[in-house]
């Protein structure tokens, strides 16, 4: 589907096409997208916000023609209720610091889940350790399904906030976040959402869903890397002090006290990444025309595909089999270790990844090293599962 519009696909890697299977970690660009950040820099790259002149306020339009792209993407209620960061990293560490310290305090609660990736454990370990807070976590079975029943258990009175994955990068489990948000709502605890791997598959409404906060990345969505976005609701907005200081977050300054913008722009210190932003909300723009759930529906016929011609192979452990997941499937063969496979594979011209996937307490859970890892995304095609197959067939014969 639409492969065309991916030029870096139509390659050859080691005299063999390129198929590329690593999509969770990042999703190829479209020429749409591409041109837009060109374009850009061809034409109005100024800085944006504080001048007057004629390329300064059509920078700043289209960054917030971006913003507005964006918050109607995610059905939020507001604008401003959309901040621009770096990416998910970014922006669970603006979450993480600027809400503990104005939430958090000695004794107090912030509940996880196993599964998470690694940007959405070290952030709130950081600054649990700061305010004499920690971090719970909450399990998940045998295959890979979150044990959600167990949440309302692990809520005490001094949980300040709950921190989940939509969608596990390293197991593909979509996690039952209405029903998480849900139970920690009827505690008044909030729920922050850590979007990454959902935000290119799943149709997300954050007023429908009701999160508190939810975040991406650009770069996984067929956009640019270096942009990435939290939503987060006015209200806790307003009461979280600025994460970073600095030009753009500010209504005054002396040298004695700086008083705050107001929201988004209070989150947003220096120079945004504004060509980023464009590409951003091309790459909506790109997902918007083909639409979510046909996007959807095509990965999830990739995904039954590969698992039946995997399981016809034989001889691989599926870790992550939870009956609702998304086009990704982690794996490893019995007895080989996922990298000799994974050098095997790169050489057959198909990219997959792997190790431990950015989730180490996951593959603590299972007792393995890590695991091979492909994941869909909408240009791919059936042919090139079968060269996968192929890719496995000789890592099989090579060491089996
Ligand atoms: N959370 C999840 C679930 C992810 O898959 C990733 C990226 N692998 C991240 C967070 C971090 O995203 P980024 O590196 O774009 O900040």
């Amino acid at each position: 589907m639409n492969r065309k519009d991916f030029i870096i696909l139509d390659q050859k890697i080691y005299d063999r096409p390129l198929v590329y299977f690593d999509n969770a970690a990042t999703t190829q660009k479209p020429e749409i997208v591409i041109n837009a950040m060109s374009d850009y820099y061809r034409t109005i790259n100024s800085n944006i916000h504080r001048g007057v002149h004629y390329l300064s306020q059509r920078a700043t339009d289209q960054f917030e023609i971006a913003r507005q792209r964006v918050r109607a993407f995610i059905n939020a209620a507001n604008n401003h209720e959309i901040i621009f960061t770096r990416g998910t990293t970014e922006a669970i560490n603006l979450v993480a610091s600027s809400f503990g310290k104005a939430f958090l305090c000695a004794g107090d609660e912030v509940i996880i889940t196993e599964m998470e990736h690694h940007a959405n454990i070290v952030p709130w370990q950081m600054i649990c350790e700061e305010r004499g807070a920690k971090v719970k976590a909450l399990s998940f079975d045998s295959r890979g399904v979150l044990e959600a029943e167990k949440l309302e258990s692990l809520i005490t009175e001094k949980t300040k906030i709950v921190s989940i994955a939509h969608i596990s990068n390293a197991l593909g489990t979509i996690n039952p976040i209405k029903q998480i948000i849900e139970i920690a709502h009827r505690h008044d605890i909030p729920v922050m959402v850590d979007g990454a791997q959902a935000i290119s598959h799943a149709k997300v409404d954050v007023q429908e869903l009701d999160c508190d906060f939810y975040c991406f990345s650009g770069h996984k969505m067929y956009g640019p890397m270096g942009i990435g976005v939290l939503y987060g609701k006015e209200k806790w907005l307003d009461k979280m002090p600025p994460y970073q200081g600095g030009g753009e977050m500010i209504k005054k300054v002396t040298i004695e006290k700086t008083t705050y913008a107001d929201l988004p722009f209070k989150f947003e210190a220096g120079t945004p990444a504004v060509g980023d932003a464009i590409g951003l909300e091309k790459a909506i723009e790109y997902m918007e025309n083909i639409g979510i759930e046909k996007i959807a529906n095509h990965e999830e016929e990739l995904l039954q595909y590969g698992v039946a011609k995997m399981q016809e192979l034989g001889g691989i452990d599926f870790v992550g089999t939870a009956p609702d997941k998304t086009a990704i499937i982690s794996f490893n063969f019995k007895g080989i270790h996922p990298y000799d496979a994974g050098v095997i594979i790169d050489r057959m011209g198909v990219a997959v990844r792997t190790g431990h996937h950015c989730a180490q307490p996951v593959m603590d859970h299972f007792g393995i090293p890590g695991t091979i890892r492909a994941s869909f995304a909408l240009y791919n095609e059936k042919w090139e599962i079968d060269m996968l197959i192929e890719a496995l067939k000789k890592v099989k014969m090579m060491f089996g």
